[in-house]
Protein backbone atom coordinates (compact mmCIF):
# COMPACT_ATOMS: atom_id res chain seq x y z
CA UNK A 1 0.00 0.00 0.00
CA UNK A 2 2.78 2.33 0.67
CA UNK A 3 5.20 1.04 -1.43
CA UNK A 4 7.72 -1.13 0.41
CA UNK A 5 9.73 -3.78 -0.92
CA UNK A 6 10.44 -7.09 1.07
CA UNK A 7 13.62 -4.56 2.56
CA UNK A 8 11.62 -2.51 4.58
CA UNK A 9 9.22 -3.38 7.40
CA UNK A 10 6.57 -1.23 9.13
CA UNK A 11 7.42 -1.13 12.98
CA UNK A 12 5.05 1.69 14.11
CA UNK A 13 1.76 2.97 13.59
CA UNK A 14 0.43 5.92 15.28
CA UNK A 15 -2.43 7.88 14.76
CA UNK A 16 -2.88 11.11 16.12
CA UNK A 17 -6.43 12.48 16.40
CA UNK A 18 -5.96 15.67 17.72
CA UNK A 19 -3.39 16.35 14.44
CA UNK A 20 -5.67 14.33 12.55
CA UNK A 21 -2.25 12.19 11.44
CA UNK A 22 -1.38 8.73 10.54
CA UNK A 23 2.32 8.48 11.54
CA UNK A 24 3.92 5.30 9.84
CA UNK A 25 7.37 4.40 11.08
CA UNK A 26 9.41 1.79 8.57
CA UNK A 27 12.65 0.50 9.32
CA UNK A 28 15.26 -0.76 6.95
CA UNK A 29 15.53 -5.00 7.64
CA UNK A 30 17.34 -5.72 4.25
CA UNK A 31 20.96 -7.60 4.14
CA UNK A 32 23.47 -5.37 3.30
CA UNK A 33 22.45 -2.20 0.51
CA UNK A 34 23.46 -1.14 -2.58
CA UNK A 35 24.85 1.98 -3.45
CA UNK A 36 22.45 4.54 -5.50
CA UNK A 37 25.18 5.91 -7.59
CA UNK A 38 27.02 2.56 -8.94
CA UNK A 39 24.61 -0.19 -8.01
CA UNK A 40 27.60 -1.75 -6.40
CA UNK A 41 26.40 -4.07 -3.35
CA UNK A 42 28.36 -2.99 -0.48
CA UNK A 43 28.51 -2.49 3.13
CA UNK A 44 26.35 0.07 5.44
CA UNK A 45 28.04 2.95 6.92
CA UNK A 46 25.08 3.87 9.34
CA UNK A 47 21.92 4.96 8.74
CA UNK A 48 20.65 8.92 7.96
CA UNK A 49 18.82 11.14 10.11
CA UNK A 50 15.35 10.74 10.25
CA UNK A 51 13.02 11.63 7.52
CA UNK A 52 9.27 11.86 6.28
CA UNK A 53 7.52 11.94 3.48
CA UNK A 54 3.37 12.47 2.85
CA UNK A 55 1.56 9.64 1.81
CA UNK A 56 -2.56 9.24 0.35
CA UNK A 57 -4.52 10.15 3.04
CA UNK A 58 -6.10 7.53 5.03
CA UNK A 59 -9.70 8.38 5.65
CA UNK A 60 -9.07 12.20 5.64
CA UNK A 61 -6.15 11.55 7.67
CA UNK A 62 -2.99 13.10 6.45
CA UNK A 63 -0.47 9.93 6.05
CA UNK A 64 3.07 10.64 6.58
CA UNK A 65 5.92 8.06 6.78
CA UNK A 66 9.06 8.39 8.71
CA UNK A 67 11.95 6.45 8.03
CA UNK A 68 15.90 6.54 9.05
CA UNK A 69 17.52 5.35 5.56
CA UNK A 70 20.55 3.48 5.31
CA UNK A 71 23.61 5.41 4.12
CA UNK A 72 25.91 2.94 1.58
CA UNK A 73 29.79 3.11 2.07
CA UNK A 74 30.88 2.45 -1.92
CA UNK A 75 34.95 2.14 -2.71
CA UNK A 76 33.95 4.17 -5.66
CA UNK A 77 31.66 6.61 -4.42
CA UNK A 78 31.96 7.15 -0.99
CA UNK A 79 29.07 7.52 1.82
CA UNK A 80 25.64 7.60 0.56
CA UNK A 81 22.06 7.72 1.13
CA UNK A 82 20.52 4.36 -0.79
CA UNK A 83 17.52 5.00 -2.68
CA UNK A 84 14.20 3.90 -1.16
CA UNK A 85 11.68 2.04 -3.06
CA UNK A 86 8.23 4.50 -2.13
CA UNK A 87 10.16 7.79 -3.09
CA UNK A 88 12.13 9.71 -5.80
CA UNK A 89 15.30 10.81 -4.84
CA UNK A 90 14.70 14.78 -3.56
CA UNK A 91 11.05 14.39 -2.38
CA UNK A 92 8.96 14.91 0.45
CA UNK A 93 6.15 12.90 -0.97
CA UNK A 94 5.60 9.33 -1.60
CA UNK A 95 4.99 8.21 -5.39
CA UNK A 96 1.69 7.31 -4.71
CA UNK A 97 0.80 10.42 -3.65
CA UNK A 98 2.62 12.11 -6.95
CA UNK A 99 0.72 9.66 -8.82
CA UNK A 100 -1.98 10.92 -7.41
CA UNK A 101 -1.47 14.38 -7.31
CA UNK A 102 -1.26 14.55 -11.10
CA UNK A 103 -4.59 12.78 -11.51
CA UNK A 104 -6.07 15.56 -9.49
CA UNK A 105 -4.18 18.03 -11.12
CA UNK A 106 -5.33 16.85 -14.83
CA UNK A 107 -9.20 17.13 -13.46
CA UNK A 108 -9.07 20.68 -11.52
CA UNK A 109 -9.55 23.44 -13.07
CA UNK A 110 -6.55 25.18 -11.89
CA UNK A 111 -3.45 24.47 -10.70
CA UNK A 112 -4.21 26.49 -7.28
CA UNK A 113 -7.68 24.45 -6.82
CA UNK A 114 -5.75 21.15 -7.26
CA UNK A 115 -3.17 22.46 -4.61
CA UNK A 116 -6.02 23.21 -2.05
CA UNK A 117 -7.59 19.49 -2.49
CA UNK A 118 -4.30 18.10 -2.15
CA UNK A 119 -3.44 20.64 0.83
CA UNK A 120 -0.12 21.31 -0.53
CA UNK A 121 0.90 24.76 -2.13
CA UNK A 122 1.16 26.55 -5.45
CA UNK A 123 5.06 25.64 -5.51
CA UNK A 124 4.98 22.11 -4.33
CA UNK A 125 2.44 21.07 -6.97
CA UNK A 126 4.94 22.53 -9.69
CA UNK A 127 7.52 20.54 -7.88
CA UNK A 128 5.29 17.01 -8.19
CA UNK A 129 4.92 17.90 -11.87
CA UNK A 130 8.41 18.50 -13.06
CA UNK A 131 9.26 15.44 -11.13
CA UNK A 132 6.15 13.37 -12.90
CA UNK A 133 7.99 14.99 -16.47
CA UNK A 134 11.37 13.99 -15.69
CA UNK A 135 10.29 10.09 -14.32
CA UNK A 136 8.11 10.35 -17.74
CA UNK A 137 11.42 11.40 -19.90
CA UNK A 138 13.51 8.58 -18.12
CA UNK A 139 10.85 5.76 -19.11
CA UNK A 140 10.76 7.02 -22.81
CA UNK A 141 13.26 7.26 -25.38
CA UNK A 142 13.23 10.41 -27.50
CA UNK A 143 15.28 9.62 -30.50
CA UNK A 144 12.06 7.65 -32.33
CA UNK A 145 10.18 10.83 -32.01
CA UNK A 146 10.18 12.84 -35.29
CA UNK A 147 7.28 15.00 -34.76
CA UNK A 148 6.83 17.16 -31.97
CA UNK A 149 3.29 19.11 -31.16
CA UNK A 150 3.36 22.04 -28.54
CA UNK A 151 0.49 23.17 -27.22
CA UNK A 152 -0.63 25.63 -24.78
CA UNK A 153 -2.99 24.86 -22.08
CA UNK A 154 -4.53 27.48 -20.04
CA UNK A 155 -6.93 26.25 -16.92
CA UNK A 156 -9.56 28.28 -15.26
CA UNK A 157 -9.59 32.18 -15.98
CA UNK A 158 -6.32 31.60 -17.79
CA UNK A 159 -3.63 32.78 -14.91
CA UNK A 160 -1.58 28.84 -15.28
CA UNK A 161 -0.55 27.80 -18.48
CA UNK A 162 1.33 24.29 -18.96
CA UNK A 163 2.69 23.75 -22.00
CA UNK A 164 2.11 20.24 -23.63
CA UNK A 165 4.26 18.17 -25.81
CA UNK A 166 3.18 15.69 -27.97
CA UNK A 167 4.45 13.08 -30.35
CA UNK A 168 2.03 13.79 -33.46
CA UNK A 169 3.49 10.30 -35.14
CA UNK A 170 2.12 8.69 -32.22
CA UNK A 171 -1.13 10.03 -31.30
CA UNK A 172 -2.12 10.26 -35.26
CA UNK A 173 -2.33 6.14 -35.33
CA UNK A 174 -4.33 4.02 -33.61
CA UNK A 175 -7.75 3.64 -32.11
CA UNK A 176 -9.61 6.31 -30.17
CA UNK A 177 -9.28 4.91 -26.90
CA UNK A 178 -5.59 3.71 -27.92
CA UNK A 179 -4.90 7.62 -28.63
CA UNK A 180 -6.98 9.17 -25.53
CA UNK A 181 -4.91 7.30 -23.28
CA UNK A 182 -1.29 8.07 -25.08
CA UNK A 183 -2.62 11.86 -24.70
CA UNK A 184 -3.52 11.25 -21.08
CA UNK A 185 0.04 9.81 -20.70
CA UNK A 186 1.85 12.21 -22.77
CA UNK A 187 -0.18 15.02 -20.59
CA UNK A 188 1.32 13.10 -17.44
CA UNK A 189 5.12 12.72 -19.04
CA UNK A 190 5.66 15.78 -20.73
CA UNK A 191 3.27 18.73 -18.90
CA UNK A 192 5.56 21.41 -17.92
CA UNK A 193 4.55 23.35 -14.80
CA UNK A 194 5.19 27.06 -16.63
CA UNK A 195 6.10 29.74 -14.16
CA UNK A 196 4.45 32.60 -14.50
CA UNK A 197 6.32 35.78 -14.58
CA UNK A 198 3.65 38.18 -13.08
CA UNK A 199 5.26 41.41 -14.43
CA UNK A 200 7.09 40.49 -17.28
CA UNK A 201 3.85 38.53 -18.29
CA UNK A 202 6.43 35.81 -20.24
CA UNK A 203 5.81 32.30 -19.78
CA UNK A 204 8.20 29.67 -20.70
CA UNK A 205 9.10 25.67 -19.89
CA UNK A 206 12.01 23.06 -20.19
CA UNK A 207 11.45 19.89 -21.84
CA UNK A 208 14.87 17.51 -21.65
CA UNK A 209 17.00 21.03 -22.37
CA UNK A 210 14.41 21.91 -25.60
CA UNK A 211 13.35 25.24 -24.52
CA UNK A 212 10.24 26.49 -24.73
CA UNK A 213 9.87 29.88 -24.29
CA UNK A 214 6.40 31.92 -25.37
CA UNK A 215 7.46 35.80 -25.71
CA UNK A 216 5.39 38.90 -25.40
CA UNK A 217 1.40 38.81 -24.23
CA UNK A 218 1.51 35.27 -23.63
CA UNK A 219 -1.28 34.57 -26.72
CA UNK A 220 -2.24 31.42 -27.21
CA UNK A 221 -1.07 31.30 -30.24
CA UNK A 222 0.87 27.42 -30.99
CA UNK A 223 4.42 27.14 -31.57
CA UNK A 224 6.07 24.34 -33.59
CA UNK A 225 9.35 22.69 -33.26
ZN1 LIG B 1 29.07 3.41 -5.81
Amino acid sequence: MVGLNADWSVTDVKLDVAEKMLRLTVEYVGQGVVCPDCGTSCAMKDHAAERSWRHLDAMQFQTILTARVPRSHCNECGVKTIAVPWSGKHSRFTLLFEAFAIEVLLAASSIQSAAELLRIDWSTAQEIMKRAVERGLQRRSLEDVRHVGIDEKSFGKGQDYVSVMTDLDASSSGSESGSHHRVSQSVVEYTVGVAAEEDSGCLHGHVAGLRVQHRGECSKSTDRA
